[in-house]
């Protein structure tokens, strides 16, 4: 961590009271680097890998520099998976809830349609899959005349995914009077390609490559037969008992008969892999980042940029087919100045991988004799007590700002021709709320949702009961997200 402060950026109050409620204390080392480039409007090139805090890097200048009355889409971020581009959109709606900032994801897998709607309000913030987010623009669905910032996001992993030709048709039409950021963890020939290509006099932001997540982690590796693994992951995990862990496979069909026989031995276990549809990879992310279940049984999809707090195991069931997967991996765990450990599994005929890997993160991985049964017997109990204890479900981020914020509920959306300024002028005719207390909101085909800041919810939220939108009745409740 710097020795700076976030008033020291110079930034809004909004965006500094935002910053609070998530409980940053002090500014990052890559955020004090490229945070004050970045608000000055320079191109950043940024090495730094995910957990550093890179997101807040290019989150807090796009909020402080978006323009609130803009109606058009003023920030476009390039993200290589769903996941991620969900959790940028919620962290950046948190970095900019106070300024009202809207962010939204656009991502393949779900319908064009829906999205289309979204991305007919005031977005302010668009991101998006490299896909998606192109076939959104040929169809005249993004207007990208406004946008200022562009932000290319985990660029190798977008590069080596094959969407090389995609994100370069996107910045090719998003105008040239802009902000650029990449953030990479890798900065290989083709990415300085497109930073030469694409970028003015960019500035280059290095900090601590590699080390940053491995030297948090204590990293063992065993040598495993393959058809010995499922028994040697028991010994492990009654030895270690994890609080929080991701189970790595190489492959779906791995990932599913690991979580099959993990669900036979009662194990709190849930799975995600490319293979299943894209609403129940979300729901399982999500309900793993509450904490519902101890383990994730995953394929790499799950190895990119995902932030889930407190895991405190990684285990490599299979090698990664990619060794720089290898320390996104891993880096699910010591993340935010805590300490992980990372379990590898290799199996005889995989020394010259596992030695690659070693070369790869520069240094070796120790290697451990695999536990007794006797050994893994005696820990066996206390591993089914902790699992019998009901898990304690993790604050999401968006609960920081329940003390002042509350999300309501309308049951009335666009098919009743609901406009946001009904819902702004019925909420202004309360007494004692003005527009001021009236955060962002969603008019969706059925329903609307809208944030009430201040403190001002359960005013709202009563007043609204007894109230009429446009000379319709309506439902108000608190909304459950
Ligand atoms: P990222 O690298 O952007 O995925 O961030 C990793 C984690 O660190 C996320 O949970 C962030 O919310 C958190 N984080 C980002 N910046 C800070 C900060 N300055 N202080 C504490 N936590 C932070």
């Amino acid at each position: 961590m710097s020795n700076m402060k976030f008033e020291e950026f110079n930034i809004s109050e909004e965006i500094l009271k935002a910053i609070n409620n998530l409980g940053y204390k002090k500014p990052s080392d890559v955020q004090a680097a490229a945070i004050p480039l970045a608000l000055k409007g320079n191109d950043i090139i940024v090495k730094s890998q995910t957990g550093s805090g890179k997101t807040a890097v290019f989150a807090i200048p796009l909020c402080e520099g978006a323009d609130i009355e803009e109606t058009e889409p003023q920030a476009l971020v390039l993200t290589p998976t769903r996941e991620l581009a969900l959790q940028v959109s919620q962290d950046i709606t948190n970095i900019g809830r106070y300024k009202k900032i809207r962010a939204i994801a656009v991502f393949g897998k779900q319908p064009i349609e829906m999205q289309k709607k979204q991305l007919k309000q005031r977005v302010h913030v668009i991101v998006g899959t490299p896909g998606r987010t192109l076939d959104h623009i040929d169809r005249g669905n993004i207007k990208l005349d406004k946008v200022k910032y562009l932000i290319l996001d985990e660029a190798d992993e977008m590069l080596s995914m094959g969407f090389i030709e995609q994100v370069e048709e996107v910045i090719k039409s998003v105008p040239k009077d802009r902000v650029t950021m990449l953030f990479s963890a890798t900065i290989p020939e083709s990415i300085e390609a497109i930073c030469a290509k694409y970028m003015v006099n960019p500035v280059k932001i290095e900090i601590n490559p590699e080390k940053l997540t491995v030297d948090k982690i204590d990293q063992v590796c065993y040598e495993v037969e393959e058809d010995k693994k499922f028994s040697v992951l028991k010994k492990i995990l009654y030895i270690e008992n994890p609080d929080s862990c991701i189970v790595f496979c190489r492959t779906k069909e791995n990932v599913d008969s690991i979580t099959v026989q993990m669900k036979n031995r009662y194990y709190s276990c849930i799975k995600i892999h490319g293979g299943m549809l894209q609403n129940d990879r979300l729901d399982a992310m999500e309900r793993f980042k509450k904490g519902e279940f101890r383990f994730l049984v995953a394929t790499d999809v799950a190895a990119r940029g995902i932030d889930v707090e407190n895991i405190t195991h990684i285990i490599n069931y299979d090698l990664p087919l990619e060794i720089g997967n290898y320390v996104h991996r891993i880096g699910r765990t010591g993340r935010a100045g805590k300490k992980g450990k990372a379990i590898t599994f290799s199996t005889h005929y995989e020394n010259k991988f596992l030695k690659a890997i070693e070369q790869y993160i520069g240094m070796e991985i120790p290697k451990a004799e695999i536990p007794s049964k006797e050994e893994s017997e005696l820990c066996k109990d206390a591993f089914y007590e902790k699992h019998d204890t009901k898990p304690v479900i993790k604050k999401t981020k968006e609960s920081n700002f329940s003390k002042d914020i509350m999300k309501l509920y309308i049951s009335a959306g666009k098919k009743k021709k609901i406009r946001t300024v009904d819902i702004v002028g019925t909420i202004c005719n309360i007494k004692d709320v003005d527009a001021d207390d009236i955060g962002i909101i969603n008019i969706q085909d059925n329903f609307s949702n809208v944030d009430i800041m201040n403190g001002k919810g359960k005013l709202v939220l009563e007043a609204l009961k007894k109230s009429t939108i446009k000379g319709k009745t309506i439902r108000v409740e608190k909304a459950n997200k």
